[in-house]
């Protein structure tokens, strides 16, 4: 993997990750495509609106076709008809997330699948096999996630529990795929940033900051941001993972932030809420029922803006698609998706035409001033 930083503007940072499938544009938002699909939107429709990399997920597909079938053709990129980059997520979120039906101990966590109560194991050298047959262009290191609140020293044993797998993750990772390592410390300073000290000793090709978005404060959050970003090394990309909504990605980008993931966009999309640049919109609300105006004039996705055809602008109104929110639609779902996934991506590309001219702050005043205006 290469990082190459093409232009700066204060903090933030303009750059391209050259990976096995592709290169990559910093600041990036990655579409989360946990099992293997991002719902509601297929491979092709992902590449025209502009994704340049998705995150998946593997937890999810080593249960689920399993290892055996996607070996079979090829590898993850092949069996979901995906050209570029993938990101996979080692699987140490989704197993934290089971709670009460797993057990962690030295050398990874025992649990029930969820799928069909089989006994399972899984250790940092088994989470890098997986990532590795799945033929992921960025690997993510084992760790342990921990819930907020909790007291400092289960903070501080966790943490350090999570850099022995970190160096674990390391030491078997035998590929030419690129590693990051995952941040960990919980909400406290001094944690967080022995977590990065550690992970610099073993070394990565990038850092990513985990463990956040899982229940604390917004200013909690940035506050961690704010400690760990300057400390980060400068010359490897840097992941803010599971975050968040478009003031989020804007207010991590100021502090060197250049990944990001998250479910929100489709999520959002499914249950009608929309994303535009003059504030967010509920589609089911009664007020579009006759509302004739596209989700947004100025959106060039193919919901707002599907075809080009000559003086005459072809849209989905706001009305047909509060309809299919109506009666549930599965279309509704399709076509708000794609407006949501399509906002991200395209802010994405906005902040980095600025940071390139050095006008970010500029662009971020002005696109929050906007957003606070309302649709
Ligand atoms: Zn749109």
């Amino acid at each position: 993997m290469k990082f190459i930083i093409e232009a700066t503007d204060g903090e933030s940072r303009a750059g391209l990750v050259y990976l096995k499938f592709g290169i990559v544009e910093t600041p990036i938002f990655m579409p989360v495509g946990t099992h293997g699909a991002v719902k509601g939107i297929d491979s092709l429709e992902l590449e025209k609106i502009g994704a340049q990399i998705l995150l998946s997920n593997t937890f999810h597909l080593w249960l689920r076709p399993g290892l055996a079938t996607i070996h079979q053709l090829n590898g993850l990129h092949t069996f979901m008809n995906w050209r570029r980059p993938i990101l996979t997520d080692s699987g140490g979120f989704q197993v934290w997330s089971l709670k009460d039906l797993s057990q962690v101990d030295e050398d990874g966590v025992h649990f029930r699948s969820p799928i069909n109560g089989d006994r399972l194991f899984l250790s940092p050298e088994k989470s890098m096999k997986i990532q590795i047959a799945l033929g992921s262009d960025i690997a993510m290191t084992f760790d342990e996630c921990t819930s907020w609140p909790i007291s400092h020293s289960l903070a501080e044993k966790s943490m350090e529990l999570s850099l022995r797998w970190a160096r674990k993750s390391r030491d078997s990772f035998e590929s030419d795929s690129a590693l990051f390592g995952i941040l960990q410390g919980s909400m406290y300073d001094d944690l967080r940033l022995r977590s990065l000290e550690g992970l610099e000793n073993i070394g990565f090709d990038g850092y990513a900051i985990g463990g956040l978005s899982v229940g604390e404060s917004k200013e909690d959050m940035f506050r961690i941001l704010r400690k760990c970003m300057p400390k980060m090394p400068k010359k490897s990309p840097r992941y803010l993972m599971g975050v968040g909504t478009p003031e989020d990605l804007l207010n991590s980008v100021t502090l060197g932030v250049d990944m990001f993931d998250c479910v929100m966009p489709a999520r959002n999309a499914r249950n009608g809420y929309l994303f535009t640049k003059f504030g967010d919109l509920k589609l089911r609300n009664r007020r579009f029922k006759d509302d004739n105006r596209p989700i947004d004039e100025t959106c060039l996705c193919p919901t707002c803006c599907p075809s080009n055809h000559g003086e005459k602008k072809i849209f989905y109104s706001r009305s047909y698609l509060h309809h299919l929110q109506k009666i549930n639609e599965m279309l509704g779902a399709i076509l708000a998706t794609k407006h949501n996934l399509w906002f991200y991506l395209n802010l994405m590309r906005e902040i980095r035409e600025a940071i390139k001219q050095k006008k970010f702050e500029e662009f971020k005043r002005n696109f929050l001033l906007n957003r606070s205006r309302g649709v």
